[in-house]
């Protein structure tokens, strides 16, 4: 008889074990810097290099090991965390698997360096891919530093896998913001190839927040803190101005761990209602501090999710709490922005469509693709800018537009049907609520979406003025100095060429700060620093939302910004009607880059139809 079954060598076993705790460098910076916390470091120091990839190292002040557990620490489930099942009922700290250590050094090569306060020498060890390669008694400072080289190094196919560095950096990056966010008052210290690249001091959330996304969210970030027998909420969220185009600053703790809960998201995003510009999303860090028993955060391998004993009555706790300070802050009239985002009620608030759909809110997330790159039509800029300034309706005249119908299917430039229509006369134009142009055509009225159509015209100047690199930039009469997420830093190097054709002008001001010297001509009535922050989450958005080109990306981005930012209700009638002739200049005035539509045009019949 053959007997088949057989126990996996254990190094195979930890291998396998590997692949759920460790997908990516990230992952690794994770569970060291937790450990680190557990071990009630104060400071802590990471270094990588290469994107984590083939080298990361974590270095704290914490308790240390002694020479056995420094062996022990890296078995599986080997833990000094729990010791019997109740433990885990009532856990503080981050780990208690124990199962990350013996699952990196499976597939990495690792050295630990280790002391105890109470010892007067620390431990030094190595494991290479599960094995034992050697320890001794060495001299080391207190605590433990933990390094990983060559990530993967037995696993091609994981190796492969792995992302550019510059994205596995980003990843590790976040990784650090939420550890940093939970833990304000320990220091960190982020190194990247031996360049010391965030410096983060222990102190009050606030100087972290500030620390870590730019020292302009010191005036825009509201204190929450609302407490019950229960629980208590406590941090800060933004205020709705700041509100980004991505979603990257939302973070919920639950006792200090990040978390993943759509459910909850959805209770701040609701205490936003109406006050939000479509689709953006709010700055918050709330730490939801729980009795452990009243939280299950077993349900994910990697510990991001977790459940809640009675999730209704924390959803509105978090959403009276953001309300509440919303509230305070906005002792302002009612703030005029566009109607809030159709997801809102487009989801059930019922927590039951949670519990089943992993990620809600990307289904109103366009899926929409730019069309066919269409070349600005220049003898039209030509007269555009070149002559003396004709009516509205000579120079609408010369174009075939397209019978718009907001009902109507999208289709791509290229394909969509061209139909005369009628053109504005020389009446008007009205401006309705700074939001709508009216204007009277021969069979009705023009309805123009002001700020879609200035989207648009935006996009095609500046897609020109790539094309043909010829630039223009307003000096800003005080440069502005921005600091910047080291992320950010490296986007805007990668994207120099671009903006700096559509005017934005900058340099580098030491560190991840730049030096904003000046922006596109048509954007110096708005307050630069926003612009130019909300331009790079827009661009953020795009890149990992939209499948276009740099360049497109970049253009579509400041053109949507830009246009946002516009108080149209100032507008003069000059200015209205110059609009209207650039809009008609444009290759496709009738809808703006996503595809929104620009205008449309009621019939009189329509009219009469209304009123009967
Ligand atoms: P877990 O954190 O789930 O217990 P790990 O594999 O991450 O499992 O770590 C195993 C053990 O090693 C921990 O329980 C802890 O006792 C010890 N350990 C790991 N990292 C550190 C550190 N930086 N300082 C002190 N002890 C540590
Ligand atoms: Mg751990």
């Amino acid at each position: 008889m053959n007997h088949l079954i057989r126990l996996l060598p254990e190094a195979i076993a930890n291998q396998i074990a590997a692949g759920e705790v460790v997908q990516r460098p990230a992952s690794v910076v994770k569970e060291l810097l937790e450990n680190s916390i557990d071990a009630g470091a104060t400071e802590i120091s990471l270094l990588v290099k290469e994107g984590g990839k083939t080298f990361i190292q974590v270095i704290d002040n914490g308790m240390g090991m002694s020479e056995t557990d420094a062996r022990m620490s890296f078995e599986r489930h080997a833990t000094s965390k729990i010791r019997q099942f109740d433990d885990m009922l009532s856990l503080r700290t981050f780990g208690f698997r124990g199962e990350a250590l013996a699952s990196i050094s499976a597939v990495a090569q690792v050295e630990m360096k280790t002391r105890q306060p109470s010892s007067e020498v620390g431990t030094v060890l190595r494991i290479d891919g599960s094995e034992w390669k050697g320890q001794e008694l060495a001299a080391a400072d207190i605590g433990t530093s933990i390094t990983v080289k060559n990530l993967f190094f037995n696993v091609p196919a994981r190796r492969n896998f792995l992302k550019s560095n510059q994205v596995e950096l980003s990843h590790i990056s976040e990784e650090l913001n939420r550890v940093a966010l939970a833990w304000p008052e320990v220091g960190f210290s982020f190194y990247q190839a031996g360049v010391l690249i965030q410096k983060l001091s222990p102190g009050k959330l606030a100087h972290r927040i500030a620390a870590l996304f730019g020292d302009n969210y010191r005036e825009k970030i509201v204190a929450i803190s609302e407490e019950t027998d229960f629980m208590k909420v406590t941090g800060y969220i933004g205020k709705p101005e700041m509100a980004r185009k991505s979603r990257g600053e939302q973070y919920f703790f639950a006792n200090r761990r990040f978390i993943k809960n759509a459910y909850l998201n959805h209770a701040v995003m609701t205490a936003f209602e109406g006050l939000l510009p479509q689709t953006s999303f709010p700055f918050y860090a709330l730490n939801l501090e729980i009795d452990p028993e009243k939280i299950d955060i077993n349900v994910h391998p990697t510990k991001t999710e977790i459940k809640f004993e009675n999730e209704r009555f924390v959803y509105s706790v978090i959403q009276a709490a953001v309300r509440k300070a919303l509230h305070k802050t906005l002792a302002v009239p009612a703030l005029d922005f566009e109607p809030p985002s159709p997801w809102l009620s487009a989801i059930s608030p019922s927590p039951k469509s949670f519990e089943t759909s992993s990620d809600p809110e990307r289904s109103w997330i366009p899926n929409r693709q730019e069309p066919a790159s269409s070349k600005p039509n220049l003898d039209n800029w030509n007269k555009l800018f070149g002559e003396s300034k004709t009516t509205v309706s000579s120079r609408i005249d010369r174009f075939e537009l397209e019978n718009s119908d907001s009902e109507a299917q999208v289709l791509p430039e290229s394909s969509r049907p061209t139909e005369k229509i009628d053109i504005p006369e020389k009446q008007g134009p009205f401006n309705l609520h700074g939001r709508y142009l009216l204007a009277q055509v021969k069979s009705g009225f023009m309805v123009i979406h002001l700020q879609r159509a200035w989207e648009r015209i935006g996009y095609e100047r500046y897609l020109l003025q790539m094309e043909q690199k010829s630039s223009a930039s307003q000096q800003l009469l005080f440069p502005q100095s921005i600091q910047l997420p080291p992320q950010d830093f490296s986007l805007i190097q990668e994207m120099d060429v671009e903006i700096r054709a559509l005017g934005i002008d900058w340099e580098p001001f030491g560190g991840n700060a730049i030096l904003l010297r000046g922006l596109p001509p048509d954007a110096v009535n708005q307050d630069p620093v926003q612009l130019f922050q909300q331009f790079l989450e827009q661009y953020k958005w795009n890149q990992s939302h939209l499948q276009i080109t740099k360049s497109h990306s970049v253009a579509r981005a400041l053109a949507k910004r830009n246009a946002q930012q516009q108080q149209f209700h100032h507008w003069k009638e000059s200015e209205l009607n110059d609009l209207v002739h650039q809009l008609f200049a444009c290759k496709v005035p009738q809808y703006a880059p996503d595809q929104q539509v620009v205008l449309k045009v009621i019939s009189l019949e329509e009219v009469a139809g209304w009123l009967g």
